[in-house]
């Protein structure tokens, strides 16, 4: 072990360092109370001993900040002093002390409360192990190893987000065995609970990402969150889920479905674009679901909630483009661009219903741009409103040179913002 030695005097740091040596442990020296403050920060240390009475921050002291700064971690420290009243016995004890030793200190005295105090530490560890293998357990399902309901609804707020944060599509998939009463009656809850595992690992194959996190949601129920997976990967991924089971070949005599164990999936999609919830998009999966078995089962349904039309938003300025994207939420899929390159191709690459451009773009010329979106033939058709701080006459000659479809003057009116864009949302 290491062990701290916290002594002002010379010679007792010597003498107590060699006893620490010969008891088979490795001294770490500090020679006041300050130092050892340092120490404890710097390097891991198992076990204290402390002189009580030292110049400057004293052993009770310097044991009262150590176990604020260690908080949970508990390492003994065990005190040295040439006091021997009970008074200050209770007070070392107080201060965070584990044990008590008089000066002088012998080998044997020494070695005895080392050891004790090594197998206090041994079973520390051995409790700190348990708690953690328990925390583990208690965030799993018993039959599947996967992760339980309550750890997917924690573990699925954090993805969600993160995902909205990142601005990111946001898949939730929720699966059900076909027939599954009738596959209990017929060959046995037993036989039940292996099929259930087997579906358990098939589902953690196909989902790969180690953003994605899957779960057993209830009996022979099952639901994922894939951050960051918009309509076509959802579409694909609950497709291979379906396929996979299908193709572990479970012979089920019971279904009306087909000769095998299969499943049905529902998809919920959505973007932060929409505003909604965890909550909302799970319920959604489950609509999906009941459609998925009300459509003959062993199929999948998806439930996409992006917005159907998108705006692109071109401004530098930020505090512009939040408070747009903030006023369409539940309207539209928003993209935004600051810079004039960026315009081009994401208008280009997104084909949004209109774009919405602010013409000083610092480095670009707003009239140019607007010429470079009307002659590519990729962009010619978009509609285009531009944005400006000048003057209303200024505005309209310029909207009308550049062909725009309307012109909003700065600082802009969200009301009039809606009804300018809304014509051109279908
Ligand atoms: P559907 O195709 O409409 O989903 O029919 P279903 O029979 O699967 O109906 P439902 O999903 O409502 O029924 C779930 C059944 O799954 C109820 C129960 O018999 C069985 N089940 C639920 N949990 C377990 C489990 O842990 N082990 C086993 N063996 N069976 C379970
Ligand atoms: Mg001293
Ligand atoms: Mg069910
Ligand atoms: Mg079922």
């Amino acid at each position: 072990m290491k062990i701290l030695l916290v002594e002002d005097s010379p010679t007792l740091r010597y003498a107590t360092s060699a006893l620490i040596r010969a008891a088979g442990h490795e001294p770490v020296i500090a020679e006041s109370g300050e130092q050892a403050l340092q120490v404890v920060d710097k390097m891991p240390v198992d076990m204290i001993i402390m002189d009580v009475e030292m110049p400057g921050l004293d052993g009770f002291e310097t044991t009262r900040l150590i176990r604020e700064w260690l908080g949970e971690h508990w390492i003994p420290i065990i005190f040295v002093t040439g006091l021997s009243e009970d008074e200050n016995l209770r007070e070392g004890i107080e201060a965070g002390g584990d044990d008590y030793l008089i000066k002088p200190v012998s080998q044997v005295i020494l070695n005895a409360k080392i050891r004790a105090m090594e197998r206090i530490l041994a079973m520390r560890d051995q409790m700190n192990k348990l708690n953690h293998e328990l925390t583990l357990l208690s965030q799993r399902d018993s039959l599947t190893k996967l992760y339980n309901r309550r750890t997917f609804d924690e573990k699925a707020e954090e993805a969600w987000r993160i995902a909205t944060r990142n601005k990111a599509p946001i898949t939730l998939i929720l699966l059900d065995i076909d027939h599954f009463k009738q596959y209990n009656d017929e060959y046995g809850h037993s036989a039940g609970d292996t099929v259930i595992r087997h579906i358990a690992t098939a589902l953690k194959r196909c989902l790969h990402r180690p953003s994605d996190v899957v779960a057993r949601y209830g009996g022979e129920e099952f639901i994922a969150i894939l951050p960051g997976t918009p309509k076509e990967g959802a579409h694909f991924v609950a497709e291979r889920i379906r396929k996979t089971i299908e193709a572990l070949n479970i012979k089920h005599r019971g279904s009306l479905t087909s000769e095998k164990v299969t499943a049905s999936v529902g998809v919920s999609v959505t973007n932060y674009t929409t505003g909604t919830t965890l909550f909302d998009q799970i319920n959604k999966a489950d609509e999906a679901l009941y459609k998925a078995k009300e459509n003959g089962r062993n199929t999948v349904q998806l439930i996409n909630s992006e917005p159907a039309t998108k705006i692109l938003v071109v401004d530098d300025d930020t505090a512009t483009l939040n408070l747009i994207s903030k006023t369409l939420i539940g309207h539209s899929q928003i993209a935004t661009a600051q810079t004039g390159e960026k315009c081009i191709s994401l208008a280009g690459d997104l084909q949004p219903d209109v774009i919405l451009l602010d013409l000083y773009l610092p480095g670009v010329n707003g009239f140019e741009l607007c010429q470079s979106l009307r002659t590519n033939p990729a962009t010619a058709t978009i509609p285009i409103i531009v944005m400006s701080e000048s003057k209303k006459d200024e505005l309209l000659d310029f909207a009308k040179r550049v062909k725009a479809n309307g012109c909003l003057q700065k600082p802009l009116n969200l009301d009039r913002l809606l009804a300018k864009i809304t014509p051109f949302l279908h």
